[in-house]
């Protein structure tokens, strides 16, 4: 008999978690809305052609707010501080809800765009933060899927 197929992403996110410290408090009000933004950017996902995206919540040791676990590629892992993501949210007054959702969203983009050059071939050491920024900021303003890997794409080709 046939055995089905099990896809087993490369690198387990426990493991990659033990390296960090975790926020076991982390707010469940962040994850609800990380988890809301991960269905808004599906399609994206899809034509990025990155096959799962699993988030981590890590308290970060210096000034970065999000990162992205080099070679998880196609099954990205990002982590987040999800703390850092609320103070910032909370700085603004009038729309603090709006503020932390879109801080989420241009962060997880910005990570999916290293994954994307990851999983093209382009190791970590070689991404333009300015590029990947670039990328992150022109979906979250236009949520053009093929204008914003365009981007990323003329990147890879001038690497
Ligand atoms: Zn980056």
């Amino acid at each position: 008999m046939k055995q089905p197929v099990i896809d087993i992403p490369s690198i387990d996110l426990d493991e990659v978690l033990n390296e960090y410290t975790t926020d076991p408090h982390f707010p469940r009000k962040v994850n609800g809305i990380v988890q809301s933004i991960l269905k808004e950017l599906s399609a994206l996902q899809k034509t990025m052609e990155l096959h799962s995206i699993r988030v981590g919540y890590i308290i970060a040791e210096d000034d970065g707010v999000a990162t992205y676990i080099a070679e998880s590629r196609e099954d990205a892992i990002i982590l987040l501080d999800a703390r850092a993501h609320e103070e910032e949210a909370r700085k603004d007054f009038i729309t603090p809800e709006r503020t932390l959702h879109d801080g989420l969203k241009s962060s997880i983009v910005h990570e999916m765009g290293h994954a994307y050059l990851d999983s093209k071939g382009l190791e970590t050491r070689y991404h333009d933060e300015d590029v990947v920024e670039n990328f992150a900021r022109d979906y979250c303003d236009d949520g053009d899927d093929a204008k914003s890997i365009a981007i990323l794409n003329d990147f890879i080709k001038r690497s």
